[in-house]
């Protein structure tokens, strides 16, 4: 199993200067998620928020220690809707500028829950977001209103894959995010430890029984599947029923960096690059699961 290095606050520091994109899981768990994308260099340089699970505030702080303007803020996507992924405070808080971009499934509940921002931008399939960045998504079967995954397609050329409270890996979910360069994917139970925890067995069903999340082992499959050239993020990895060793143990000997998320401290920055791989050639084994800054 490879050595589990973690996020201090020492490794928090401002994006690569020379990478033309990277990405920074601000945040991951049921308390709240948000990542920072960064796409361009000098000042060109924006940044996309994927999910906005957490307060402004603890944005905006949060971009303070990235190094990160508030006014690069140039849009947010959004998976779904769930309290965990866009709090209601940026309904006002987003600045009006920024177009946060929901699936149109989605828009009645923001306006029956009162939390539709001023500026909202629904799609369905094709994303265009600032900077020349494109995204193509999916909707997944969780709860009710189903979860949009992300294909998010860079200048560079290079791509990323976004894919969190999934429910059940489906061959859409791997088609779309086929060899992308970098994948962020939740990973979120072993299943050992939801079944001996004290939650209650609707819960348990809940999580488990297809719409809701995917387990340790579920994740390591779908990735597996799709086969990403240079990086995997793991998300979403839930603080009583997962442990970082059990998540991580099952990339034992995948050709990829790992890097996890957690749910208090910004992970490094991973770079997000075109590799030039082929799909079918495995890389070697880089055995740090912070290994991109
Ligand atoms: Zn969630």
């Amino acid at each position: 199993m490879p050595r589990l290095r973690r996020a201090r606050p020492a490794a928090i520091h401002p994006p690569p200067p020379d990478a033309d994109a990277a990405i920074c899981v601000i945040a991951s768990g049921s308390g709240g998620n948000c990542s920072a994308l960064v796409v361009g260099r000098g000042a060109d340089r924006r940044v996309i928020l994927l999910d906005a699970g957490l307060s402004p505030r603890a944005t905006w702080k949060a971009f303070d220690a990235l190094g990160l303007g508030v006014s690069r803020l140039s849009a947010i996507l959004l998976t779904h809707l769930d309290h965990d992924h866009w709090r209601p405070s940026w309904r006002k808080g987003a600045p009006r500028h920024v177009p946060v971009h929901m699936h149109k499934r989605h828009v009645r509940r923001a306006e029956r829950q009162n939390t539709l921002p001023r500026h909202t931008s629904p799609f369905d399939d094709e994303i265009a977001l600032p900077g020349g960045v494109r995204a193509r998504a999916w909707l997944g079967a969780h709860d009710d209103l189903g979860v949009a995954a992300f294909r998010i397609e860079l200048p560079s050329g290079a791509s990323l894959g976004y894919a969190t409270d999934l429910g059940s890996p489906t061959p859409h979910l791997v088609d779309l995010l086929r060899g992308v360069d970098t994948l962020a994917i939740e990973s979120n139970y072993c299943p050992h430890l939801q079944l001996a925890s004290s939650r209650p067995e609707f819960l348990k069903e809940r999580i488990m029984g297809g719409r809701g999340h995917l387990s340790n082992e579920q994740a390591a499959r779908t990735i597996r599947e799709i086969a990403p050239r240079s990086n995997v993020v793991l998300l979403h990895l839930s603080r009583e029923c997962n442990t970082p060793e059990l998540a991580a143990a099952a990339h034992a000997s995948a050709p990829y960096a790992l890097t996890l998320s957690n749910q208090y401290e910004p992970t490094p920055w991973v770079r997000i690059e075109a590799s030039g791989v082929r799909v079918s050639e495995p890389r070697p084994f880089q055995p740090l699961l912070f290994a991109n800054v």
